[in-house]
């Protein structure tokens, strides 16, 4: 649906969700083979997101919760993100202990975020996009080499980048230097604009892949720069890596070789379905919530389209 239309149309988006959210659940429960009365706690995401899709979620779960005489949970949706890298299948694995503090970096469609997770629930803000996001980045440099109508730009970036050089081009790697963690993406993509403007109709051709392979890299070296500075500076050795754009394998790649050059480590969600957004990571974000006995006022939950997990604090690279 979004495809067709090049991105998330707001009320078609709604539409859908209203459609949809009944029979999502019920499917849901005949996979998992339980009813709700085996249900211990509806958990559900207040933000950040779109604002009517979250608003569709929250009615349901009130309902859901009040209906069966169930507790709430709301859970922050980058909070979700995170704890796909500890989501375990019906056997219990991966099973992963947790071993805090781990740097968090999300990189999604609408963030990109670099955070410190001191312990279960316990977040802090190291830097964050100061404009576009990473996969934002991806989805218009895909718009430009390939053509308007790509949606979602990342995946088609990353197989065009296979077949081509990653030094074609050497594009700005905007914060670099800046003397904090956060990102900016958007100069890249004005290079990338300017640098096909002056190519000619073949070279655009022929070069396509080439052009992919350096603007990922840009992309990927721009991640990687503020990660090596955390991981540096703040001598943390565990890294997490969440959101739809941790599924490209290129990032995974670089930031393996990293990680693993530093005795550390990093983890990503174990399955393809949990890089991009799901449900099973808000229940179990909600999981842990639940153990800390955790639990939302359900005339309390309400949508936060702009939800932050934490208080910003300014920490100096
Ligand atoms: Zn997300």
């Amino acid at each position: 649906m979004h495809e067709k239309w090049g991105g998330v149309v707001p009320d078609i988006a709604m539409r859908a969700h209203k459609e949809r959210i009944d029979d999502v659940i019920d499917e849901a429960l005949n996979k998992a083979k339980v009813s709700m009365e085996d249900i211990y706690v509806v958990a559900v995401t207040y933000g950040p997101g779109l604002a009517i899709a979250l608003g569709v979620g929250i009615d349901k779960a009130k309902e859901l919760a009040h209906k069966h005489d169930k507790k709430l949970i709301a859970v922050n949706h980058m909070e979700g993100h995170i704890y796909s890298c500890f989501a375990q299948n019906s056997k219990g694995n991966p099973d992963i202990p947790f071993e805090f503090p781990y740097l968090v970096l999300l990189v999604s469609g609408s963030h990109t975020q670099l955070m410190v997770m001191k312990n279960h629930g316990s977040y802090q803000l190291l830097g964050e996009t100061q404009d576009d996001a990473a996969g934002e980045a991806l989805d218009k440099g895909a718009r430009i080499i390939v053509g308007d109508m790509v949606y979602p730009g990342g995946p088609v970036i990353e197989r065009l980048a296979q077949d081509g050089d990653p030094e074609w081009v050497r594009f700005p790697r905007p914060m670099e230097r800046s003397q904090d963690y956060n990102f900016s993406f958007s100069g890249l993509k004005t290079a990338l604009l300017y640098k096909h403007r002056a190519l000619s109709e073949e070279e655009r051709v022929n070069h396509m892949c080439d052009l992919a392979a350096s603007y990922q890299q840009a992309v990927i070296d721009s991640l990687l720069y503020k990660v090596r500075s955390a991981v540096n500076k703040l001598k943390i050795r565990n890294v997490v890596v969440g959101g739809g754009v941790s599924i490209n394998e290129e990032l995974r790649k670089t930031l393996r070789t990293y990680m693993k050059s530093v005795d550390g480590e990093v983890l990503f969600p174990s399955q393809k379905e949990l890089n991009g957004d799901n449900a099973a990571m808000i229940g179990v974000a909600a999981f842990y919530k639940a153990e800390r006995g955790e639990f939302s006022e359900p005339e309390l939950v309400e949508r936060e389209a702009r939800a932050k997990l934490m208080r910003s604090e300014r920490i100096e690279a």
